[in-house]
């Protein structure tokens, strides 16, 4: 991006320090990154997080829910911010990438800003945010839920950490007042525009070579819990055409969704990712089989037409297999869309600094799915090694981070006005 006449880039050295600092605070050491909101290793984060957003002169302040922002005046005092950044938790024995990539990726540009005294007309915030991975108390998307006035006081009450302590407890104990959780709402009309880097996590910018992925829409998806009820009986005594063998009816069904996916195209993915079979012994025909759907598509018809030609399958099942069969939505969230502009905006940036690029959908939630709710979002992936991620495994080089922060620095210039 030219300002005042030259380009200024993000530096990969800085970048890889932050990233090397930050993959120090697991509670897992040698076995992951184990970093879960509001615990002894978030506190660490943060505080190094904080420091570095002051050195790049942001003022700091953690909102109602925990999350932490570092704010950048514009010349236009009250005009609408422009916020970047991404989440600091991590899953259990996770990598050091999903999260602070796009958290450090907020603070280069913040220190690239400042180190050419770049002034702005809308003013900036830079966030790392808490619990999106819900790794901790479930759910996840917490920190941008709060900010959409998605959190409710109660749910703070109801998510309880596997040692029973409710988020609400954990909040306390870290400084933050859960009745306050309503403050965390961004007003209509204060947000400009969210931009995220996260990692792909998975292969595809790799395997084709590519620097930059350019997020054009986070797919919906539904998840579904189906159980079958056949009859518990002798596996030695029972012939094979008297039986009403609930998992044979499971099988077929896992076989049918996986088809039914591959032939719905445009990315179109089913997976049946846990099953459960009772009684469970080795000399029972399988009485009952419970198992969990999940179907994402950047189309949302492929997603009901796959759910209800599902609930067709499965009735063709009961006749077949003598079998009952019930099918429970859990979760249901529709396709997002990335800002038309801001995507415009990678693009020319990718395009003017030679980086290989390719425009994607997103088949993981993340933190811009849930803001795309009150402002125009943009979200950049940048390759994951071997399309790893959520393992020690994870691993993007310095080299193609820089790139993606590049990418959103050119964007940044333009719609805060340079
Ligand atoms: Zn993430």
């Amino acid at each position: 991006m030219n300002t005042a006449g030259k380009t200024i880039s993000a530096r990969t050295e800085r970048i890889r320090k932050d990233l090397e600092a930050m993959a120090a605070f697991t509670a897992s050491p040698g076995r992951g990154m184990t970093r879960h909101s509001f615990s002894e290793e978030d506190k660490k984060t943060r505080e190094y997080i904080r420091a570095r957003m002051e050195e790049a002169g942001l003022s700091t302040y953690e909102d109602a829910a925990g999350s932490l922002f570092g704010r950048r005046a514009g010349k236009r005092a009250d005009a609408p911010a422009i916020m970047i950044g991404s989440h600091f938790d991590s899953v259990k024995n996770g990598g050091d990438f999903d999260g602070p990539a796009g958290v450090v990726m907020g603070l280069e540009i913040a220190r690239t800003l400042h180190e050419h005294g770049v002034e702005t007309e809308y003013p900036l915030e830079f966030a790392a945010l808490v619990e999106e991975e819900g790794a901790r108390f479930g759910g996840g998307l917490y920190g941008s839920r709060a900010m959409t006035g998605r959190v409710s006081r109660e749910q703070l009450d109801t998510f309880k950490d596997r040692d029973g302590i409710s988020a609400a407890e954990a909040m306390h104990s870290f400084g933050f007042d859960p009745d306050r959780i309503g403050e965390a709402v961004r007003p209509k009309g204060s947000l400009k525009a969210f931009i995220e880097l996260h990692i792909e996590q998975g292969p595809i910018l790799e395997a084709e070579g590519l620097d930059v992925g350019i997020v054009k829409t986070i797919v919906g998806i539904t998840q579904q819990e189906v159980e079958i009820l056949g009859r518990p009986d002798h596996a030695g005594t029972t012939p094979m055409d008297m039986r009403a063998n609930a998992l044979l009816a499971a099988s077929e069904t896992a076989l049918f969704l996986d088809r039914a996916a591959r032939e719905a195209g445009e990315g179109t993915v089913g997976t049946i990712g846990r099953m459960e079979v009772f009684p469970g012994g080795a000399n029972i025909v399988p009485g009952r089989v419970f198992f969990t759907v999940d179907i994402r598509s950047v189309n949302n018809e492929k997603v009901t037409g796959l759910v209800s030609s599902l609930g067709a399958f499965l009735k063709e099942m009961e006749t077949k297999h003598g079998v009952r069969t019930s099918i429970t939505e859990k979760i249901t969230v529709a396709p997002v869309h990335m800002s038309e502009e801001i995507v415009g905006l990678f693009t020319e940036e990718a395009k003017k600094r030679g980086y290989s690029m390719r425009s994607m959908q997103s088949g993981a939630g993340h933190d811009a799915m849930i803001m795309a709710g009150i402002t125009d979002v943009g979200l950049v992936f940048v390759p994951s090694k071997g399309g790893r991620s959520h393992c020690p495994e994870e691993w993007t080089d310095y080299e193609q981070i820089a790139k993606g922060v590049n990418v959103i620095l050119g964007a940044v210039l333009s719609l805060a006005g340079a």
